[in-house]
C-alpha cells in the first residue's frame, strides 16, 4: 500500500513539498493530500522580488538558505517549464543616493559574485542608465544592476506547482484542520490517517500545534501592496524590478501591471483589512519615483500576513516528538525565496528518510519550539 502524506498549509512552502513529492525520483510512490484554508496567505499577497544576494543581514545561515533559494527557484522554472508571467529572471536594481553606499554595495556585490554565480552580471548604474532599464520612471537615481534577479507571481506559481503534482499524486482540499491531543488530524469530515504530515501553516503553527503541547516562538506580521495599471508601459516585458532605499519598492510586471510594496505592520496581527492610510503612503512612496501616478492607476490592494520569529530567521525540520511530522515556518519577508528549497528538503526528507543535519541552514529548531 502507498505512503500517505498530509501537507497542511498550500503557501509557498507546501506547494512546493507537494510538487517536488510528485516529481523527485521514488515520490509518485506517495498518496499525497494538501490542506489549505487559504484566507490570510502570505504567498498570494506577495511583491514577488527574489533578489537576496545584497542584503546586509548578518546571519549567514538565513544567506545561504536565501542564496540557494534563488537558484533551486531558477532550476524550478526550468523544470516545471514555468510561462515568464509566473517567473522572469528581469534582473534586480538597487537605488542609493549616497555615493558611498552605492561603492559600498559595489564591492558587495563583487564579493558576493564570488561565491554566488548565479547572481549573474554586476554593473553600476548612473540615474539615466536606471531610466532606460525602467522607462516608468520619473525620478530614477543611480544603482547596482544584477542580472540573475528575478521576480515571481507567488499565486500563479502556487496554482502551476499544484496542478503540475495533481497529474500525480495529489489531491487538494480547501479544508481547515486541528490536531487532537494525541495529534491525529481532523478535518471538517472527521479523523484522517496519515503516515506523515507536513506542517506549513505560516503565522498559524501557534494555533495549530497548542494541542500537541508545543509552543513556536512565531508572530505574525501584517503586509500590504498596491497593484497599479501603467498602460503607456504595456509593451515593456522585462523591466527590471526596483529596489531603492527603504522598504518600498518597485516589481513591473508584463502586460503594463506595476506593483509596490509592501507594509510591515507588527501590531495589526491576523487582521486582513485593507487600512487607506497604508493605500495612501504606499501610493506617495510611488509617486516619488514616478510622479504622474495618481489613486486611479491602483487596481488591486493585496494583503497576507507574514510569520516572524524573534531572530527573523525561518526555521524547519522534524518535530522530535512527533517524528512523523515536519514543519516550516517563520519565512519573514523573504519566502519566496526560501520557500521552494524548503519545500524540496522537506520533501527530500520523507521520500528518502533520516533527520539530516541543516545547520548551515537555519538555526537548531530548539530555538523557535518549545
Ligand atoms: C505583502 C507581502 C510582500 C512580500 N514580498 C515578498 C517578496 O517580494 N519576496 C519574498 O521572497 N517574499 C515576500 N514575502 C514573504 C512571503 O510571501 C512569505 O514568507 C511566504 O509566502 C510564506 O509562505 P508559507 O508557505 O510559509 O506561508 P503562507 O503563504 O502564509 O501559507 C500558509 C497557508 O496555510 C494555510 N493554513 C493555516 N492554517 C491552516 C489550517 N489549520 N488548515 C489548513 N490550512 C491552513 C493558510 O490559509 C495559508 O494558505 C511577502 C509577504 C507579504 C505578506
Amino acid at each position: 500500500m502507498n505512503k500517505k502524506v498530509a501537507i497542511i498549509g498550500g503557501g509557498i512552502v507546501g506547494a512546493s513539498a507537494a510538487y517536488y513529492l510528485s516529481s523527485l525520483p521514488g515520490g509518485s510512490q506517495i498518496d499525497v493530500t494538501l490542506f489549505d484554508e487559504g484566507a490570510g496567505q502570505a504567498t498570494k499577497a506577495a511583491a514577488g522580488i527574489i533578489s537576496p544576494w545584497l542584503s546586509k543581514r548578518r546571519n549567514q545561515q538565513w544567506y545561504q538558505l536565501a542564496k540557494d533559494g534563488a537558484t533551486t527557484l531558477m532550476t524550478l522554472a526550468r523544470r516545471a517549464n514555468l510561462s515568464t508571467d509566473i517567473y522572469q529572471q528581469t534582473g534586480t536594481i538597487i537605488t542609493r543616493t549616497n555615493e558611498k553606499d552605492l561603492h559600498d554595495l559595489y564591492v558587495l556585490a563583487q564579493k558576493r559574485h564570488e561565491e554566488a554565480p548565479d547572481m549573474g552580471e554586476i554593473e553600476r548604474l548612473t540615474a539615466e542608465e536606471v531610466k532606460a532599464c525602467i522607462p516608468l520612471l520619473t525620478n530614477p537615481q543611480p544603482g547596482i544592476y544584477v542580472s540573475g534577479g528575478a521576480r515571481i507571481d507567488g499565486e500563479a506559481l502556487v496554482s502551476e506547482l499544484l496542478a503540475q503534482a495533481q497529474q500525480v499524486n495529489l489531491t487538494v482540499k480547501h479544508q481547515q484542520v486541528t490536531f487532537d491531543h494525541q495529534g491525529h488530524l481532523l478535518s471538517p469530515t472527521g479523523p484522517q490517517r496519515f503516515d506523515n504530515v507536513i506542517i506549513a501553516v505560516g503565522p498559524w503553527l501557534n494555533e495549530l500545534v497548542e494541542p500537541l503541547g508545543i509552543k513556536v516562538a512565531v508572530r505574525p506580521q501584517k503586509g500590504q501592496l498596491i497593484e497599479l495599471s501603467v498602460p503607456d508601459y504595456e509593451s515593456q516585458e522585462n523591466m527590471p524590478v526596483l529596489m531603492p532605499e527603504g522598504e518600498r519598492d518597485f516589481i513591473p510586471f508584463g502586460h503594463g501591471k506595476l506593483i509596490v510594496g509592501a507594509t510591515h505592520d507588527d501590531e495589526a496581527g491576523f487582521n486582513l483589512t485593507v487600512t487607506p492610510e497604508a493605500t495612501q503612503d504606499l501610493l506617495s512612496s510611488a509617486t516619488q519615483f514616478a510622479n504622474y501616478l495618481t489613486q486611479d492607476n491602483i487596481t488591486r490592494t493585496k494583503v497576507g500576513t507574514r510569520a516572524y520569529t524573534p531572530d527573523f530567521a525561518p526555521f524547519f525540520g522534524r518535530l522530535k516528538a512527533y517524528p512523523q511530522m515536519l514543519v516550516a515556518s517563520g519565512l519573514g519577508a523573504s519566502g519566496l525565496t526560501t520557500g521552494p528549497l524548503i519545500g524540496r528538503l522537506l520533501a527530500g526528507t520523507l521520500i528518502y528518510g533520516g533527520t539530516p543535519d541543516w545547520s548551515n541552514y537555519e538555526k537548531p529548531l530548539t530555538n523557535y519550539l518549545s
